[in-house]
């Protein structure tokens, strides 16, 4: 989500359009200026409601007033020393293959990639559990969850200037704010060493251990977690699973391809941990259970999702791989003048996103769990919906410029963009 990019590389040539840029810089400084403070906030805000149990959205937050409610050392080092590992574990030589991102329309090279994100994820899991069953208190992030917010504020906000510092003047605006928020590199690298890459993998296994202490916690406080808190849990960790496992399509996704790395960006990445598991903190903390029939058709909804998340994007991504493939055999295809093809047949001839679709319900069976008392555990699917149907837009906009006619034919033939019948 590239809010403000405004590229000024070539000098204004007269006062009229100095003036012009001066303006637009002025506005994309306070854009950055704004989403800088959001962003922040927003982690802070849903952090206090987590821990204080003050669900109701519209229920002013309550922030401690002493300073070391905020700080401590300790933390912001165990943080620091996972975050370290994490970039270990990502150029070990071995957990999954090296293999060949997208050309990157800047540099027109191709960046290499070591796809072992299931693995690290696993040694993440197994190692969460040795710590556990040795006597480690892992719960204690569950206390500390202001103070580790504030460490990941620091964190992020130190690499940030480190990355500003680092680009290069050519790249840079002008507007040091600006590039600051947004990021002057594409794809920051010491060798091999990715940062973006790592940052956001880091994030999705933070939201995963984060689920893994809200489980924890339940046995500290002497209850067993509820069926419906682990059938949350499971539900998270199944797709951040298989998101890792076809970790080739998190090669083209729009983050790694077209978003610099500034604080905007991070800043995002560093929400995940801390506002995806808000629904598991939630049971957690309420103890609500679901009776079982409602949890069983809650379990039937997430796997319908995953079917649709699975079957289509699968299906997509073998026919660009291998059209041929005897699979396709009775598909039909509207050919295009770039030689590929577009399925009208399958999941691809139902609406033009059923990956979305898919993921929409999915995230939905997050929340609905939770019960109907307070919004706070549908924000998260709310977030998605408005992202998607953004990005739907988007795509769509990119498809009729590549494909054009035959794009046009194609929305013809399928009418509805993400819900059939509805949108
Ligand atoms: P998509 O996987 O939806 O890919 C869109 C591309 O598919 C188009 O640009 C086009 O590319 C190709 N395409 C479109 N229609 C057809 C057709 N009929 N036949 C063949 N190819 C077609 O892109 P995204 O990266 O947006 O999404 C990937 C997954 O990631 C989705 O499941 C999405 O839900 C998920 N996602 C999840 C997010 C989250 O926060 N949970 C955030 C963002 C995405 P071309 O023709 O060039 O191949």
């Amino acid at each position: 989500m590239d809010i403000t990019r405004k590229r000024t590389l070539n000098q204004p040539t007269d006062k009229a359009e100095k003036a012009s840029t001066d303006d637009d810089n002025t506005a994309t400084s306070k854009s950055a200026v704004f989403f800088t403070l959001f962003f922040t906030s927003w982690i802070f805000v849903i952090v206090e409601k987590c821990i204080k149990g003050n669900w109701s959205i519209i229920a002013v937050p309550r922030f401690p007033s002493d300073v070391n409610s905020y700080i401590e050392i300790k933390t912001f080092a165990i943080l620091t020393v996972w975050f370290v590992l994490q970039c270990i574990l990502y150029m070990l030589p071995f957990g999954g293959e090296l293999v060949d991102g997208l050309q990157i329309k800047e540099s027109r090279i191709r960046l290499k990639y070591r796809l072992n994100a299931f693995f690290v994820l696993t040694a993440n899991i197994i190692g969460f559990l040795i710590a556990l069953l040795s006597g480690i208190r892992v719960t204690s992030v569950f206390d500390k969850l202001l103070q580790m917010t504030t460490s990941g504020v620091l964190l992020i906000l130190l690499s940030s200037i480190v990355l500003y510092l680092r680009g290069s003047k050519s790249d840079k605006t002008g507007n040091g704010f600006n590039d600051w928020f947004n990021g002057v590199e594409l794809n920051p690298r010491w060798g091999l060493f990715d940062l973006k890459y790592v940052c956001f993998r880091s994030g999705i296994i933070g939201w995963i251990l984060m689920n893994f202490i809200n489980i924890a916690k339940a046995f500290d406080n002497g209850d067993k977690p509820s069926v419906t808190l682990l059938t949350v849990a499971g539900f998270q960790l199944l797709y951040v699973a298989d998101y890792f496992w076809f970790e080739d399509g998190i090669l083209v996704s729009r983050d790694i391809v077209h978003e610099h790395l500034g604080y905007n960006l991070l800043v995002q990445f560093l929400m995940i941990p801390f506002c995806f598991a808000v629904q598991t903190r939630y049971l957690m903390m309420t103890k609500c259970e679901l009776p079982w029939y409602c949890l069983l058709a809650v379990i039937i909804l997430n796997l319908i999702g995953y079917w649709i998340y699975r079957g289509s994007n699968s299906e997509k991504n073998n026919f660009r791989k291998n059209p041929n493939d005897p699979q396709f055999a009775n598909y039909e295809v509207i050919p295009t003048l770039t030689g590929k093809n577009l399925l009208v047949s399958g999941w691809w001839g139902i609406c033009r996103h059923p990956n979305y679709l898919g993921d929409l319900i999915i995230s939905l069976t997050y929340a609905l769990p939770t019960g109907f008392s307070y919004f706070l555990p549908y924000l998260n699917p709310l977030f998605l919906f408005v992202m998607l149907v953004g990005r739907e837009r988007t795509d769509g906009d990119e498809c009729r410029k590549r494909y054009g006619e035959a794009w046009e034919t194609y929305c013809h033939r399928v009418k509805y963009r993400i819900i059939p019948y509805v949108y």
